[in-house]
């Protein structure tokens, strides 16, 4: 299998050069050449998490270095539970939250860092896997990549503009992971990531990577969830279900849709996002326009122009076609709020503001065989979380054990000497 840029200009590339570039040569984001459909035996057989995975990305691994090592990969991504629990007639929740990390990050961040060790030989030059977070991805690949050898991970987050919470999860690491608190805003971590990415100087001294959520590396074991769960689904209940996914960058709803490209049982689709309405607007009107970013309570889907957008429209065949077959609706923060509020009592649990606004949108689709996806665990947000519920949301133990840690975070200037200076040493 190869990888083509959705923008035509770079020629395809094997896995592992996709894996370590990130973004391909012309801009464009990598997707698989071909879909491969998977027959009857695959469908049938009743497997766990790393078996549906090593069966169902061989296709995508064939030919690659990496390929003898898919089985381990997939054992060290899927070490955690992901369950998929009954809520009542016609609804079931995915829950992708068991992680390290408390979010449904965790699965994508730990495949590619598996990957990425695998592709540093021994004795070579270790990787440096530099990434700019606003929150949620930085605390994903540093607790990923933590403790293996051949990779060093860099993160820069902007100082005093995450969550308490979230610090924790990216400066209490030690070892081949250094925190950057950079005095400045998300928008000048990026900056400051992708002038190091383009500094020959720096790339001369050290190999670098960049493990931004627009890695396909990232995707391949997303889609692995949807196809067990779909295929449980359809066990237990002889039908097939349809997924409603909270939606920012769109990386998980892209995996969805490429499991269902394999012939998955997924009836559909359907696309939640918070205020930043770039998606339902398109779907409704045919013009592309992000505004400018609106901060919601779902921090981390407050995205405006979602790049994973050209991998939608190169699955369909184009901006038409995809309007022609995807829904997405958008939940303001109001409707989060009332949702958290009534959780409990509607269905028995405490929802995150993200799974929230798939949550209301479940109300919103008619039918019986949906599966509203969980991406957070309501204790990453006490202070969304807690007031409207009227208590003290039970802290998960990967989560409490990284909160007792201490942390520690080297701080510099938004500006590119300072990120430069601090890749020489270490
Ligand atoms: C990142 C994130 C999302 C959005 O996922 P995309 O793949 O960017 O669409 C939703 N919920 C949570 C909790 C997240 O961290």
């Amino acid at each position: 299998m190869r990888f083509a840029s959705t923008r035509g200009a770079s020629p395809p590339a094997a896995l592992s050069e996709a894996l370590e570039r990130g973004l391909a040569p012309d801009g464009g984001l990598y997707v698989p050449e071909a879909f491969p459909t998977l027959g009857p035996d695959d469908r049938d057989a009743p497997r766990g998490l790393p078996a549906v995975g090593s069966r169902l990305l061989a296709p995508f691994f064939a030919d690659d270095p990496l390929a003898p090592a898919l089985e381990a990969i997939c054992g060290e991504a899927f070490s955690f539970p992901i369950p998929l629990v009954q809520l009542g007639e016609g609804t079931a929740v995915l829950e992708l939250f068991h992680g390290p990390t408390a979010a449904f990050k965790d699965v994508g961040a730990r495949f590619l860092a598996a990957c990425l060790q695998r592709l540093v030989g021994e004795g070579d030059q270790p990787l440096t896997v530099l990434v700019a977070t606003s929150g949620d991805t930085g605390g994903a690949v540093a607790a990923a990549c933590a403790g293996r050898p051949g990779l060093e991970v860099i993160v820069l987050y902007p100082a005093g503009k995450v969550s308490p919470r979230q610090e924790k999860q990216l400066t209490t690491w030690g070892g081949n992971v250094t925190a950057l608190a950079v005095r400045g805003t998300f928008d000048d971590c990026q900056r400051l990531a992708k002038q190091a990415l383009a500094d020959p100087e720096v790339r001369a001294r050290r190999r670098l990577s960049s493990a931004n959520s627009i890695n396909i590396g990232r995707l391949l074991p997303q889609m692995v969830y949807y196809a067990w769960a779909a295929l449980a689904y359809a066990r237990a209940h002889g039908a097939a279900p349809g997924f409603i996914v909270p939606t920012g960058n769109l990386g998980n709803a892209v995996a969805a849709l490429w499991a269902r490209q394999t012939g998955m049982p997924i009836t559909e689709v359907v696309l939640a996002t918070n205020e930043n309405r770039t998606i339902p607007e398109f779907l409704a009107s045919g013009a592309w326009r992000p505004q400018p970013t609106r901060q919601t309570l779902a921090t981390a889907m407050d995205v405006s122009d979602p790049s994973n957008m050209e991998r939608v429209f190169h699955l369909f065949g184009g901006p038409g076609a995809a309007r022609a077959r995807l829904r997405a609706f958008a939940v303001s923060d109001e409707a989060i709020r009332e949702e958290i509020r009534r959780g409990e009592d509607a269905w028995g649990r405490i929802w995150d503001p993200h799974t929230a606004t798939a949550v209301r949108v479940r109300r919103q689709v008619e039918g019986d065989h949906w599966i509203v996806v969980a991406t957070a665990h309501p204790a990453k947000f006490p202070e969304t979380v807690e007031p409207l519920v009227g208590r003290q949301v039970p802290v998960p133990p990967a989560l409490a054990e990284v909160l007792e840690r201490q942390g520690s975070a080297v701080a510099i200037e938004a500006d590119y000497e300072a990120l430069r200076e601090a890749l020489r040493h270490g």
